[in-house]
């Protein structure tokens, strides 16, 4: 963007990712003039900076994509059932093509603060270069799972050898052959590059904390026939997706796991982990909510473990000793099996934690693990990290990383008290990480859009959630998640990965088509729990880009 030409705009969208993306595309329909700035050099987000070996989508490719053109989800043809992340990428690369996105958005632009001046009822958002920016709306598509974490370990700038995050790999080509090398942290994306790692590698250790749960993907070549028929009724299929809670379709059995005998519960948990995928976890209804069935589910998963795992002591390691779903469950292929090979080691870091990182290595226990390369698969600080890595300030000057000391508090996870005109997509209190993602942001996409659109059409300037809405909002969904098992453990849904964080269950748990009902009606009711000021109270229209 030049600054020689100044001109007035209605909205700032941070993220270029499918949320921004998505949401550039809508305003832009609805005749609004947007700007959207992305800190990275290209679009993607997720799919930008996640270029690990075996870094993959679990959701079923034909349902991680965009419904917003008929068209488009018609014509473009995913290789696989579930894809990996260059075609991913080539696919977003090819909506920003498709819908000329590119010319509004600015890349290698991180956004480092974002003010509201209360007497003009607009946003102005600072560049980390410098530069300002002023418009009424400001939208933060700046994604649940962007913020990477660096683990607190002694040493970890001093290791001599190569290092990599998988939440920011090179862009080029990795070599791991004749390597020594090293992974910390067995979360989804670890998950998924091992096999990979340990395939090319010489040696590979893998310091495992916290063992997390894995169903196979079974992932191959998408069936030319099942995309025919999907593609044939995929208005429908979308419509059906977003009556289940997880927003994407699958066969969810409606059934307890008590209603049926022990043999046809083994024949349930056989089927679906033949089949593949998330789905597992629908293999009874009351899996997420009931210790008792979990139980059986669990006990299932812990038995193929040690089939799979030659060595028992190793496959004791790798069993997790919480309830399954609590975490997100990862989908691999042949996880378990790479710890048969003899190059692969796993050592356990929850009984000896890493002491420090060398020039050389990893030292846990008095030894030194020697390492060519170190590869960080450490997570993310989830779903508010990338908001208060920004310095947000909203009414009065106060800080959104202040408000959010003891717990982010949102309505609907589009809004915030103290901070009007701001909007977030799939920010803490809404469905996001819970679900398929991709329907999730098209829902808060539209919604925004809408109400901005309302908002033109009634003459108002500012809106704003009650502080009165938005504690009862975070009261529910607090309440809600208490009474599911996902409360049980440890997550990053609680931020427990993130050390110091007040223990706030973040996504909203009552699922996709609970949380879609509880926005119309809100709508319906004129906006309940927002307040609006009208356009006079206000300076005008959004002041010029500077
Ligand atoms: P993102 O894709 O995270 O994009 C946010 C963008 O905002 C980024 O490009 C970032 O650079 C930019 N940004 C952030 N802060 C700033 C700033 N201050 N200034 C400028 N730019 C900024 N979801 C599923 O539904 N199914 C899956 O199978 C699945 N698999 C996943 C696998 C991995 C490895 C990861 C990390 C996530 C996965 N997700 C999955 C979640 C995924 O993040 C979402 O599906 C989706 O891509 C989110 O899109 P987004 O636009 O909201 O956020």
């Amino acid at each position: 963007m030049t600054s020689a030409a100044p001109r007035r705009l209605d909205a700032l969208v941070v993220g270029a990712g499918f949320a921004g993306l998505c949401m550039l595309r809508r305003l832009r329909e609805l005749g609004f003039s947007v700007r959207v700035f992305e800190a990275a050099a290209g679009i993607g987000g997720t799919w930008y900076w996640n270029r690990y070996p075996g870094a993959r989508c679990d959701t079923e490719s034909l349902q991680y994509s965009y419904q917003f053109c008929e068209r488009l989800q018609r014509e473009w043809q995913w290789s696989e059932r579930f894809a990996a992340q260059p075609e991913i990428l080539r696919y977003i690369n090819h909506v920003a093509d498709r819908f000329d996105l590119r010319r509004d958005i600015e890349f290698n632009t991180r956004i480092a603060g974002a003010r509201y001046d209360e007497a003009a009822g607009d946003w102005s958002l600072a560049t980390a270069d410098g530069r300002t920016i002023r418009a009424r709306y400001c939208i933060m598509a700046t994604g649940c799972l962007s913020a990477p974490l660096t683990p607190a370990i002694d040493g970890l700038d001093d290791f001599a050898g190569e290092r990599y995050y998988t939440s920011a790999w090179p862009h080029r080509e990795v070599s791991f052959a004749a390597k020594r090398v090293g992974v910390v942290g067995t979360g989804s994306s670890a998950i998924q590059a091992i096999p990979l790692i340990a395939a090319e590698a010489r040696r590979l250790y893998v310091f495992q904390r916290t063992a997390n749960y894995s169903v196979p993907a079974h992932n191959g070549p998408l069936d030319p026939g099942y995309e025919r028929d999907f593609k044939a009724r995929y208005a429908e299929n979308r419509a059906r997706a977003k009556e289940l809670v997880s927003g994407f379709l699958c066969h969810y059995n409606r059934q307890s796991a008590f209603e049926v005998g022990a043999e046809q519960r083994r024949r349930e948990y056989d089927a679906r982990w033949a089949h593949g995928g998330l789905a597992f976890l629908g293999a009874f209804s009351d899996i997420t909510h009931d210790a008792e069935a979990n139980r059986t589910a669990t006990g299932y998963i812990h038995d193929r473990i040690r089939e799979i795992v030659d060595d028992p002591e190793v496959a004791e390691l790798l069993i997790p000793n919480s309830v399954v779903g609590c975490k997100r469950l990862c989908v691999d292929t042949d996880y378990y099996g790479t710890y048969n090979r003899d190059n692969v080691t796993l050592v356990d870091v929850r009984s000896s934690p890493i002491e420090r990182i060398t020039p050389a290595g990893v030292v846990v226990a008095g030894r030194e693990y020697r390492l060519d390369t170190l590869v960080l698969a450490t997570g993310f600080d989830a779903v508010t990290g990338a908001l208060k890595r920004i310095d947000i300030r909203g009414r009065g000057g106060l800080a959104l990383a202040d408000k959010w000391r003891d717990g982010a508090g949102s309505y609907l996870g589009l809004g915030v008290a103290g901070f009007p005109n701001l909007f977030t997509i799939t920010g803490p209190g809404s469905p996001s990480v819970l679900t398929n993602m991709l329907p999730s942001i098209e829902q808060h996409v539209d919604w925004i859009a809408e109400c901005l659109d309302h908002m033109r059409e009634s003459g108002l300037a500012v809106i704003e959630p009650t502080v009165e809405a938005q504690d009862g909002w975070v009261a529910y969904n607090e309440e809600t998640a208490r009474g599911t098992l996902r409360y049980d453990c440890n997550s990053w849904y609680l931020g427990s990965n993130v050390p110091g964080r007040p223990r706030v269950f973040m996504p909203f748990v009552g699922g996709l088509p609970l949380y879609i009902e509880k926005c119309r009606e809100i709508v319906a009711d004129g906006y309940r729990g927002f307040a609006f000021e009208p356009l006079h109270h206000t300076r005008g229209t959004a002041a010029p880009v500077a």
